[in-house]
């Protein structure tokens, strides 16, 4: 069954067809108390497609009030019933799947084949929930002394909140939402205020699933919410994904309040190219890294490190293969790279490009004069290339996180590990090669948490952990996988002795 087209919106002002967006609280859609609202864009034609409500702190606290009602009712309903409802979830998911992807490129801009991707992605998570009766089990051991059994059990911690980034806005979200739902929590989520049309038709799939009113909910919003839900002592646990400013206050704030938190940060992604590595095979794998999406992933390539006599044909080939992307509407068909979020992102990339020739790095493709033919309000940047770069320039060090690559020359294995060890960041790297010898001590001493061997981006599969390290992840648990298991859940133990 379709849902209503009115659920979870309203106009914004008389006889406007641009809608500010709902909350979703107690199993409905009510108005955010908000005072103010964002404008939501669909970024390759630069026009404004909905309002996301500002909302308040008191919004924040009507759905932890709804969520704290529903816990004891779900927390008793057994495990494979509230797997159950996921494999609900999962049918509707796969149903709705191209609507979502289409949603998530009108909103984002990545293309259509990258939207899929990462609408698959959100429902691998959701498929792995599934399988939680089995992932719940504890653990025991009878006679532990004369007449004595222990028995560990996983209990869910109660209330849970996710705050969400704006770069994949259907697949972020569901690294939590089924994890936290079917371990017996309840739930919030905070999508980001520059994609919130995802997660609206999502919980309209979520309404269908039989969840008693208050187990899910939706808080549409920017900071307020954020710091709402750090606050919150009615909230048990957070999750985080942003970048590493954000992540790292949201960690000392939530910890600070005596919740668990997760929080993943931003990156700065390193890619080795040996001289013994298979460039045909080697370039497009690169390219789809430093590229796909705009640059907007936080697994995105970011500085390629070229050995020894690797330099000169990896530049060439990456050059090539970047002025043979074709830039434009994500929903067009053949369209590799679509445009970045927003006009501000838009200048604060150009601005990294001017940074990058300032500081004397060598611009081997300029993306800047890129046209779009019947786009011209769209935030379209193209393909960039630095060469030369140092690690000291701001184009070396920062998270761009748009479509530019730095080239860094380096002598040996050594030295690319070694500017890798130097950054604050550690979320994923890779490298290209052909030796056994050269994977393993790469893959051995990187201190990234994401290791790619012959890959470009190295994302962990919904049962394996995602998350990096240093600056790029505040916490312990990582993201999916096991870990979330523990994350969501505690561990009773029960010593029993009967006379
Ligand atoms: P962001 O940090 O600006 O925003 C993330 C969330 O925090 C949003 O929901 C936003 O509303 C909120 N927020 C923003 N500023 C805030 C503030 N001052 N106080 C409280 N809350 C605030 O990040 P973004 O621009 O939406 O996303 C891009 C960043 O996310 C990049 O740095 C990227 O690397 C990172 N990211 C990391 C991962 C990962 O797995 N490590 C995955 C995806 C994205």
């Amino acid at each position: 069954m379709q849902p209503s087209v009115a659920n979870g919106r309203q106009a914004a002002f008389p006889g406007s067809d641009v809608d500010i967006l709902k909350n979703y609280i107690g199993g409905q859609w009510v108005p955010s108390r908000a005072l103010d609202t964002v404008d939501v864009h669909n970024p390759a034609r630069g026009v404004v497609i909905a309002k996301t409500p500002l909302s308040t702190a008191q919004d924040v606290d009507t759905a932890v009030q709804a969520a704290k009602n529903a816990f004891h009712a779900w927390r008793d309903t057994p495990p494979v019933v509230r797997a159950r409802t996921m494999f609900k979830f999962k049918m509707l998911l796969e149903e709705h799947f191209e609507e979502l992807s289409r949603l998530v490129t009108t909103e984002h801009g990545k293309t259509l084949p990258e939207s899929r991707g990462s609408v698959r992605r959100g429902i691998e998570c959701v498929e792995v929930a599934c399988g939680a009766p089995s992932m719940l089990m504890g653990y025991g051991l009878e006679q532990i002394a004369t007449g004595v059994d222990c028995q560990v059990m996983r209990q869910p911690l109660g209330v849970c909140a996710a705050i969400a980034p704006f770069n994949f806005p259907a697949m972020v979200p569901l690294w939590f939402l089924p994890f936290a739902l079917v371990c017996g929590n309840t739930f919030i989520l905070k999508p980001s205020e520059q994609v919130p049309l995802s997660q609206r038709l999502i919980f309209q799939l979520l309404e269908q699933c039989d969840l008693p009113p208050g187990v899910v909910n939706l808080v549409n919003g920017s900071r307020e919410v954020v710091e709402a839900i750090c606050d919150h002592p009615g909230i048990r646990a957070v999750s985080f994904v942003g970048s590493t400013p954000v992540a790292r206050e949201v960690y000392r704030r939530g910890t600070h309040a005596g919740k668990r938190v997760q929080a993943l940060g931003g990156a700065k992604n390193f890619i080795v190219v040996m001289p013994d590595a298979d460039l045909d095979k080697a370039i497009p794998a690169i390219a789809e890294s430093f590229y796909g999406c705009a640059g907007e992933r936080c697994l995105a390539g970011s500085v390629l490190l070229p050995v020894g006599q690797a330099h000169r044909a990896a530049r060439d080939q990456m050059v090539d293969a970047a002025r043979s992307m074709r830039i434009g509407d994500g929903v067009e068909p053949g369209i590799d790279m679509g445009p970045v979020i927003s006009a501000r992102h838009r200048e604060r990339v150009l601005g990294y490009i001017e940074k990058g020739r300032a500081e004397g790095a060598e611009l081997v493709l300029d993306g800047r004069g890129v046209r779009v033919e019947g786009q011209p309000e769209g935030f379209f940047v193209g393909p960039t290339i630095f060469d030369r770069v140092a690690p000291s320039m701001a184009i070396g060090r920062d998270e761009i996180f748009g479509p530019v690559a730095s080239i860094c020359p380096v002598r040996d294995l050594d030295q690319a590990l070694s500017l890798v060890h130097a950054h604050p960041n550690a979320n994923a790297t890779s490298i290209f090669t052909s030796s056994g010898k050269a994977a393993r001590e790469f893959a051995r001493l990187a201190d990234a948490s994401m290791v790619g061997v012959n890959i470009g981006v190295a994302a962990p599969m919904a049962y394996f952990p995602f998350g990096g390290a240093k600056d790029s992840f505040f916490g312990d648990l990582k993201v999916h996988g096991r870990d979330t298991f523990d994350f969501y859940t505690d561990k009773k133990v029960t010593i029993s002795r009967w006379f």
